[in-house]
């Protein structure tokens, strides 16, 4: 797999006339000199649930899909348009384990690049402490194949990809 790229350096035409005289203007929007388009890669946002088991274990899930397939990271995804934080999350659980949301307090924020179709997607990951319905049962669907559940002193940082996931994770663990 060739390396993500910039948004910078992948957006060479502009996207409303076609002109070749799209300029960057900062580092995070490009410019037409030709018909005054202006376009901001702007940050997605995504979330990520923190789900702890009885044992004080969390909740890891098995990606099925690229980028990362095959590692770990916390159940969640991308903000659709118009969605508001909590309702991502609670969609998501149910999309990839089936279950409803008991409840959920914010924990924190941290940005990432996330690798797809070989350009870089900056987002925002929020994350949330998250009780569900039931965590026994569960069946994974959707973008993961299955899930684990570590201590979280113990989770092999290698196996989280993401550095957003990682920071969380570091987070979590000063506060335990
Ligand atoms: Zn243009």
């Amino acid at each position: 797999m060739t390396e993500a790229q910039h948004p910078n350096k992948i957006f060479k035409f502009c996207p409303s006339c076609g002109s070749t005289q799209l300029r960057q203007s900062g580092d995070r929007s490009k410019n037409c000199l030709h018909c005054g388009f202006h376009y901001f890669f702007n940050t997605s946002a995504a979330v990520a649930a923190i789900i702890f088991d009885p044992e004080g274990r969390i909740m890891l899930a098995r990606r099925a899909v690229e980028p990362h397939k095959g590692q770990l990271d916390f159940p969640g995804g991308f903000v659709d348009p118009n969605e508001t934080a909590e309702d991502a999350l609670a969609r998501e659980i149910q999309e990839e384990l089936g279950t409803k949301v008991n409840k959920m307090d914010y924990f924190c924020s941290f940005p990432n690049t996330y690798p797809f179709a070989g350009m870089e997607v900056m987002t925002l990951d929020l994350a949330f402490l998250v009780e569900l319905e039931t965590i026994s049962d569960l069946t994974p669907m959707d973008d993961i194949a299955s899930i684990e559940f570590h201590h979280p002193s113990e989770v092999n940082m290698d196996e989280l990809p993401a550095q957003s996931m990682k920071n969380i994770l570091k987070k979590l663990n000063e506060r335990i």
